[in-house]
């Protein structure tokens, strides 16, 4: 056993004691490493507080972000639903405003007493069509749709105005007593002449009503005519009421489709009571009974 003597002074005495120089040994390095140990525990604990701190910020940055983007989220959501909505109601109006103009527009050709007929007639089912023919296909089932293209409305516009602007339908309602083209002369029954216009029987003092929109050309007596008044309308066209008892207008007045222009007389070269009207494109004179109902092919 390695023993080594060590001396104690003290004040009292001093004394020699043996010491195991292998419990000496032994002991240094264990305190020098539980030193080491406890440096080593130290830095770990602070780097991992350290760390624990630093990720809790940057959890709570993280977290702040997310709020904020689920913020922006719900803004835009709200703004998306807002534009949706506010288009929706665009699109409505739009529509809204087609279907009064498409109604303005039936009602106008009623008023004209223009008959419009459908652009293609479906026959009755089970019925045989006396009418039909031509190659066969298999039949489509497929609908035709129609492309929104948000012009209808101006579209629609357009034609109103222009139907407006032409002349159409009806001056006066009552039959037809002479055509346009050439006639026997009214008043002998002989001979051929060639008549401007076409007539219309009536009563004296029934309104005339003008079959366009536009200006009042002429308002007076013209010979032949009698009292008569002249409108000129869009597109190059004109029209003709004559043999008036009374004229309502004065020349240089704008007036609307349907608007009374006179009362209906038997002024002029008449044999009686009656309206003559004159349909005019470019100061030549066209057969008016083109101009009564849409659709009628022309002559
Ligand atoms: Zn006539």
């Amino acid at each position: 056993m390695a023993r080594s003597t060590v001396l104690i002074v003290t004040p009292e005495q001093t004394r020699s004691m043996e010491v195991d120089t292998r419990l000496l040994a032994w002991l240094r390095p264990l305190l020098l490493g539980l030193a080491g140990a406890t440096v080593l525990l130290t830095a770990g604990l602070g780097a991992l507080g350290w760390h624990y701190l630093d990720a809790r910020t940057a959890n709570q940055q993280a977290l702040q972000a997310r709020r904020q983007e689920i913020d922006t989220l719900r803004q835009e959501m709200a703004a998306l639903k807002n534009a949706t909505s506010s288009e929706i109601n665009a699109k409505l109006a739009t529509l809204e405003k087609s279907e009064k103009m498409i109604g303005d527009l039936q009602a106008y050709l009623q008023a004209r007493g223009v008959n419009v007929k459908p652009v293609s007639a479906e026959p009755p089912k089970g019925r045989p069509n006396p009418a039909a023919g031509g190659p066969v296909s298999a039949a489509s089932s497929a609908r035709p749709i129609m492309a929104y293209t948000g012009s209808f409305v101006r579209d629609a516009g357009n034609l109103l105005e222009a139907l407006q602007s032409v002349p159409l339908g009806l001056p006066h309602d009552g039959a037809i007593s002479s055509r346009f083209g050439n006639r026997p002369n009214p008043f002998t029954g002989k001979g051929v002449e060639f008549h401007g216009g076409l007539d219309f029987k009536g009563r004296i003092g029934q309104p005339i009503q003008a079959t366009a929109s536009g200006k009042v050309s002429f308002a007076g007596t013209q010979r032949g005519y009698g009292q008569v008044v002249t409108v000129d309308h869009a597109y190059g066209y004109s029209t003709v009421y004559a043999h008036l008892s009374r004229i309502h207008v004065k020349p240089g007045q704008r007036i609307a489709a349907g608007d009374v222009v006179g009362l209906l007389g038997s002024t002029g070269r008449s044999t009686g009571p009656h309206l003559h009207y004159e349909v005019q494109l470019r100061g030549e004179r066209i057969d008016p009974e083109r101009f009564l109902a849409l659709n009628t092919s022309a002559s």
